[in-house]
């Protein structure tokens, strides 16, 4: 039988560190990544026939659990009518009115095939609308590797260390300004100095690249604010909260209107998609209607947008979110309830169907404060984990994803999981 250890080494040899996204690697918690056959449901299976209760879920897409018959009947019905063909669809016009239906800010949305370049995308719209340079990030968010965006970025890049990435030129970053998150001071300060220079701010309006992170009352409600009073656009980079902290995303939930909006995961149901969307009058500055280029081959793929579309309609069925969010909030309540038995420093938070579990004992609101998490904790934590089979996410800066399909049994087996692993912790 193959081992994971043995497609592990095989794959170093042709695929830079064996893996084609850089978190996969394993390299913060150490050891071998799984390498995955199957998945159904709230379950996914190793090269090795391993089963593992799954908390990966694709990292988002895997709102409605893995191979959800009715998407991937959705997907065989629409290969029989081919896989793309570099011309408009019907299809694309029906998830285009369901994402603006759904999302009130969103009038008219252009669709793409990843979360990066939604994010890229709608950084170049932003600054072709304004007519200016300058952006505003966040320590620890991350916006997808695109060159303006790869400065103290969250995700692999928190992983690994890396505050920038090799191969971005200093120039390409000069007019990417980085602020602390959920600091509204320091961001009203550097509006009343070159206000008039910025273009936008681009924000995880819940921040899922940092460990989970929430904005403090009054953060988001000030960006709005700024950007409004200055004349720069307000981007919430709900790629991977939309329809996942929320039926209508972090803006559905705090009532906060940016003027674009980037999606990715969910929407897509498990296939390659992104979206970034907003107000008509920003949106027409595009091409061909205007002058900010943007294009794609396989952008609205006719089968990633038919797994979206069942996707969305499976997600707006009655109860959807009240089970997936009673399911996320069960599974940080049980998982404290351990840690506390082996009086292992613990905390986790959650929102809608995704969670972060903290080796420190209060929720951190800062970039800082999820440095300050126990990281060997929490790598004995995970590979104890694995080996009783609950696959996480392999990092401690990484938020985790549940599905409609993590019922009371996952849930109750995660706990048992979880006794042992803490208790090796301890
Ligand atoms: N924005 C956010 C908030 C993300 O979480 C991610 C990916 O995790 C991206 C952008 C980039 O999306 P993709 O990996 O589809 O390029």
């Amino acid at each position: 039988m193959m081992t994971n250890q043995d497609i592990f080494q095989r794959a170093q040899q042709t695929i830079p560190g064996g893996v084609n996204s850089p978190v996969r690697a394993f390299k913060s918690v150490g050891g071998t990544p799984r390498f995955i056959t199957r998945a159904e449901g709230a379950h996914i299976w190793d090269i090795e026939g391993k089963q593992y209760i799954d908390y990966l879920g694709s990292w988002g897409p895997a709102i409605v659990g893995h191979a959800h018959p009715e998407v991937v009947k959705a997907v065989q019905d629409a290969t029989l009518n081919g896989l793309s063909f570099g011309a408009p669809t019907e299809g694309e016009v029906v998830l285009a009115e369901k994402i603006a239906e759904l999302l009130p800010s969103i009038e008219q949305v252009r669709l793409v095939s990843s979360g990066t370049e939604a994010t890229m995308s709608a950084i170049r719209l932003a600054r072709g609308f304004t007519g200016r340079k300058k952006i505003i990030k966040f320590e620890g968010c991350y916006h997808g590797h695109s060159d303006s965006l790869l400065v103290k970025a969250g995700s692999g890049l928190l992983t690994f260390g890396n505050p920038s990435s090799a191969g971005v030129p200093a120039e390409f970053v000069s007019h990417t300004i980085v602020l602390d998150y959920n600091d509204i001071d320091k961001v009203k300060k550097t509006f009343e100095e070159v206000g008039h220079d910025i273009a936008c701010i681009i924000v995880e309006p819940i921040a899922g690249n940092m460990n989970l992170v929430k904005p403090v009352v009054g953060f988001l409600e000030g960006l709005r604010e700024l950007c409004t009073a200055y004349g720069a656009l307000l981007i919430f980079d709900e790629v991977m909260t939309g329809f996942r902290a929320g039926p209508k995303g972090v803006q559905g939930l705090t009532g906060i209107k940016p003027d674009l909006t980037t999606l990715a995961k969910v929407i897509g149901g498990g296939m390659p998609v992104g979206a970034f969307g907003g107000r008509k009058e920003i949106m027409q500055h595009i091409a061909p209607m205007g002058a900010v280029y943007q294009a794609g081959t396989l952008s609205g793929n006719p089968i990633s947008v038919a797994a979206g579309l069942k996707t969305l309609e499976i997600l707006s069925r009655p109860g959807f979110y009240e089970k997936l969010t009673s399911a996320t909030e069960a599974l940080i309540t049980g998982l404290k309830e351990k840690a506390a038995k082996h009086h292992i420093a613990f905390s986790a938070d959650s929102v809608g169907g995704m969670f972060g579990i903290y080796f420190r004992s209060s929720i951190p609101t800062r970039f800082a404060e999820v440095h300050e998490s126990n990281i060997t904790a929490f790598n004995t934590f995970f590979h104890a984990m694995l080996d009783e089979g609950v696959h996480l996410a392999p990092s401690a800066f990484e938020a985790g994803f549940v599905s409609a399909c993590h019922d009371n049994e996952v849930l109750n087996k995660t706990f048992e999981a979880a006794d042992k692993a803490f208790a090796k912790v301890a």
